[in-house]
């Protein structure tokens, strides 16, 4: 008797889309790219309800910020724009100097864009191949006219993208695939709460930061969970995405 069920799940307005959104489990294998920060849709997401629309959100780039203050960008406010401003629809970003379509957290006065991605990235991370945690900085930590390379993969890091770094050592990684380890250890007793953590509104003073920061860490949470389901999957797509990136730029 129960064959015919409604559904009842209820869907969802984002201003990013014309269409209302509904409720959608995303599968590894279905190799979905989210609409909102152009990486693997993995996890609790959000789907259009249109069949012939192909509009995905992960649950966490729906619910990001619509302003927030970021350390990178220490001047302006950053305002989420759900595509790029630029004429040809696509943006590099000035964390990580890939390209994207997406989500972007812009400063419209200075044309500064940051992937969605890129503007939750923590702080500090440890690095399997080094002792100490490298610290995320927002610029070459060399003099100008001189070239970093990356201690892992040994390309060349431009002078105006991020990267992880420990300056004891003078050692520095890519801010993505080459520090893909472990993010964060979970911390034992307790929830991790301070150090390590979240550099965005760091010092803030509005209760709008903690509720940023809290939100953030849950994103963070998810994505953790994710990486662990599919740490390879995420390398691979990264890596096919940078090849990608460089073919474009030759
Ligand atoms: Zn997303
Ligand atoms: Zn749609
Ligand atoms: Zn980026
Ligand atoms: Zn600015
Ligand atoms: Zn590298
Ligand atoms: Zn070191």
């Amino acid at each position: 008797m129960a064959s015919r069920k409604p559904s009842t799940r209820p869907s969802v307005r984002h201003p990013s889309h014309n269409h209302p959104l509904r409720g959608y489990k995303s599968q590894a294998e279905d190799e979905i790219i989210c609409s909102g920060c152009d990486l693997d849709l993995i996890g609790a997401a959000f789907k259009c309800t249109k069949s012939e629309c192909d509009y995905f959100l992960h649950k966490s780039c729906l619910e990001l910020p619509r302003e927030l203050r970021h350390k990178s960008h220490p001047n302006h406010p950053l305002t989420l724009l759900y595509s790029p401003p630029y004429v040809q629809s696509s943006y590099t970003c000035d964390a990580c100097g890939e390209y994207g379509s997406g989500f972007t957290y812009n400063c419209s006065i200075c044309q500064y864009d940051v992937h969605v991605g890129c503007v939750s990235m923590p702080e500090t991370m440890k690095h399997d191949e080094h002792a100490h945690p490298l610290t995320l900085i927002y610029s070459s930590p060399l003099q100008k006219g001189r070239i970093f390379e990356c201690d892992v993969c040994k390309e060349t890091i431009p002078d105006h993208l991020w990267l992880y770094y420990c300056q004891k050592c003078d050692y520095g990684t890519h801010l993505h695939s080459c520090v893909a380890e472990e993010e964060e250890e979970p911390k034992r007793g307790g929830k991790g709460e301070g150090s390590g953590g979240n550099n965005v509104m760091r010092g803030g003073k509005s209760s709008e930061n903690s509720e940023l920061a809290a939100m953030l860490k849950a994103q963070r949470e998810m994505e953790r969970m994710q990486i662990a389901l599919d740490l390879e999957m995420q390398r691979a797509k990264i890596d096919k995405k940078s090849r990608k990136h460089m073919l474009k730029m030759i």
